[in-house]
């Protein structure tokens, strides 16, 4: 058994389950330390100037797309521009990066949701994803709002519902904890209200089948903070690689300390050692 206390290797994501409040790990090389029961202590990361891209393990000097050294994230449909921005998915062109990704991730049913993160906002993921993307984004409250066939499409919706609501998380907000309350069930019928024309544009061109509206329940997350920040300060590796803090929170992909906050996903790669002081 080893000693979760001390671990040392690359960086990922931080897994998250839905409990209440959100589970969360902390993975480190081959090791998850769970983290809700270190609220309360002091943690430290390390970092020694090494990072691996998570794809093919080459060091690298710069992270490119949260954890890809660059060739990979010249080569790799993952970090193709049309990830962040689904409405260009080229795949339909022939033009995939990798067309066998494409058809595991892009050409297959994703759902259109709304999510109060640091308010309203319009997101798209893949139906597996649920409710993790959520997680990640911290949001308090999300919904389904529609299904469809493809990534592609989720974009052109997405893009559609963008003129009615925001489809970018005010991280600062989200970490206040000062989210207001929105009734997802009413904003769901409102929107989907204010994008019929684009639907049925869009169910013309690309089949009627292709976009349905869907009636599933919301999900309400908690997450494990014990005190909110009130002034938000935010640690960066890369400039000060001597982390330390206790921990007071975890939301997104976000630790909480009383020195500032860190955006995990944002080290993805990284090399570090992460301790328990004191333990
Ligand atoms: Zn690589």
């Amino acid at each position: 058994m080893s000693n979760l206390a001390d671990v040392t290797g690359r960086l990922r994501k931080m897994p998250a389950e839905t409990a209440d409040p959100v589970s969360y790990a902390l993975a480190v090389g081959d090791e998850r330390v769970p983290l809700n029961d270190l609220i309360g202590k002091p943690i430290r990361f390390d970092y020694e100037g090494v990072i691996r891209c998570i794809n093919c393990d080459r060091t690298t000097k710069k992270s490119f797309n949260q954890g890809f050294c660059y060739p990979c994230f010249r080569k790799l449909a993952a970090c193709d521009s049309c990830i962040m921005s689904p409405e260009k998915c080229h795949y339909h062109l022939g033009t995939c990066r990798e067309p066998e990704w494409g058809e595991t991730h892009c050409m297959i049913e994703h759902v259109v949701y709304l999510a109060n993160s640091s308010g309203l906002k319009v997101g798209i993921t893949r139906g597996s994803q649920v409710p993790t993307r959520w997680i990640d984004q911290g949001a308090v409250d999300a919904i389904p709002m529609l299904r469809v066939a493809t990534r592609h499409l989720s974009g052109l919706v997405e893009v559609a519902c963008k003129a009615h609501v925001a489809d970018r998380t005010n991280w600062r907000a989200m970490l206040k904890g000062d989210v207001p309350e929105l009734d997802l069930v009413q904003e769901r019928q409102r929107i989907l209200s204010l994008i019929t024309d684009d639907i049925a544009a869009l169910r013309e061109e690309h089949g009627q089948g292709a976009i349905r509206e869907v009636d599933e329940q919301g999900l309400d997350l908690t997450y494990p903070v014990h005190i909110w920040p009130a002034k938000i300060k935010t640690h960066n590796l890369d400039k000060t690689p001597e982390v330390e803090g206790v921990l007071e929170g975890i939301k997104g992909q976000y630790l909480i300390l009383d020195t500032g906050v860190i955006n995990i996903r944002k080290f993805t790669g990284y090399e570090v050692r992460f301790r328990v002081m004191g333990a």
